[in-house]
């Protein structure tokens, strides 16, 4: 790569023709239309949001400096800003007015006539570079994957999108992180993230990909058409919106995809899927089960695979309470301190266990109200524990 310096272009030059667009957070332009201040690998505007957009102004009118900004170009008089956008964006929408600061009064100032000649006439340090060797584009992606913006770190997804920009992603992201999509906020419901920095659109990309992202970005890297990525995505919410009839808290972000996977083709009743969640969400209130996360997944399996609920277990304590008396009784008796043995009639009928061969059971399952009591505990061997069940 090669690099010249300059240090002649002024703030002032930079705003000339500066414009912003707000909805799609992209597409700016400046230095009279000479430069791309956002490319499409960058990422969306978020200083706005991070509230450091005013820092960067304040920063300026206290006569600080701005760091080093990189352009790219890429013709004849034709740039691309490569670090610096956010930068560039935050005196932008402050010199056009989009964007008062702050001064030392603690007042709201817009830019006006007496801020002219200390903002527009600030000198900028600006290295410009130029690829080169057999794939310059690539060569400045992989380069600009390695740079460290404002201390801001890019999201696995922002950096996935630098490296293999082109018409794909640029469709992509025009759908999964556009503010201006209505449909972002329900799919919020079942996606966790910030479509700005791209988070809505992995998690899409992961659906779709079957968690192999950066294979899929490479195979269809120069296609426009993202009709099965939309597909898919809008496949698997339909899916979760069609069998269960309200939202809780904790389906944001739950591996959907997986479950779409592995259940889209079973049928399932609304209303008694949604009556098992309603009920498992009282025991889960009530302290007998501790993943209320994993509800949904267990109610779509069929309620089988107990161990995702994480019953509560007893203690410690309770254990060697309950081993004990019941281990006295038996020795008493003359009989096994697994009732379980006693009642098989086996060769284990009379058998004393160690307390480390033995564990705490529900006598009254959890699932039909028992709780995780001293009264409701008893101590099993480790075989007639399985054989009953983790409830
Ligand atoms: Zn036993």
């Amino acid at each position: 790569m090669k690099t010249t310096l300059r240090t002649d272009i002024t703030v002032g030059d930079i705003c000339k023709g500066f414009y912003y667009n707000k909805l799609e957070g992209k597409g700016v332009n400046g230095w009279g239309g000479k430069l791309v201040i956002q490319p499409e690998y960058q990422r969306n505007y978020i200083y706005e949001e991070l509230k450091r957009d005013t820092a960067v102004v304040e920063s300026l009118l206290k006569g600080y400096p701005l760091g080093l900004l990189y352009f790219l170009k890429t013709g004849e008089d034709r740039y691309e800003v490569l670090d610096g956008q956010q930068r560039i964006t935050s005196f932008g929408r402050f010199v056009t007015g989009k964007m008062p600061v702050m001064d030392e009064d603690g007042h709201p100032h817009n830019f006006d006539k007496s801020l002219h000649g200390r903002i527009l006439n600030i000198p900028l340090t600006i290295y410009i570079c130029e690829g080169e060797g057999p794939d310059p584009e690539s060569e400045i992606k992989q380069w600009f994957k390695t740079i460290n913006i404002a201390g801001v770190d890019l999201t696995p997804q922002e950096l996935l999108n630098a490296v293999y920009s082109g018409s794909f992603v640029t469709a992509a992201k025009s759908v999964f992180s556009n503010s201006g999509n209505s449909n972002i906020d329900t799919w919020k419901a079942y996606v966790k993230g910030n479509e700005r920095r791209q988070e809505i659109l992995a998690v899409a990309l992961d659906w779709v990909s079957k968690g192999n992202v950066e294979e899929y970005m490479k195979d269809h890297r120069h296609n426009p058409d993202i009709t099965e990525l939309t597909n898919y995505f809008e496949s698997v919410i339909a899916w979760i919106d069609g069998i269960f009839k309200d939202v809780k808290a904790e389906m944001r972000g739950l591996e959907w995809g997986r479950l779409y996977e592995l259940y889209h083709d079973r049928p399932y009743s609304p209303d008694k899927v949604w009556e098992r969640v309603e009920a498992l969400y009282a025991d889960a209130d009530d302290g007998k089960i501790q993943a209320r996360r994993n509800i949904f997944e267990y109610v779509l399996g069929g309620e089988t695979d107990r161990k995702l609920l994480k019953v509560r277990m007893f203690g410690a304590e309770i254990a060697r309470k309950v081993y004990k008396r019941q281990t006295d009784e038996a020795k008493a008796k003359g009989v096994s301190n697994c009732p379980d043995c006693v009642l098989a009639h086996d060769a284990n009928a009379k058998r004393i266990y160690a307390f480390n061969e033995m564990e705490a059971d529900h006598v009254t399952a959890w699932s039909k109200g028992g709780d995780t009591s001293e009264a409701n505990c008893q101590m099993l061997c480790k075989h007639h524990n399985r054989v009953k069940g983790n409830s």
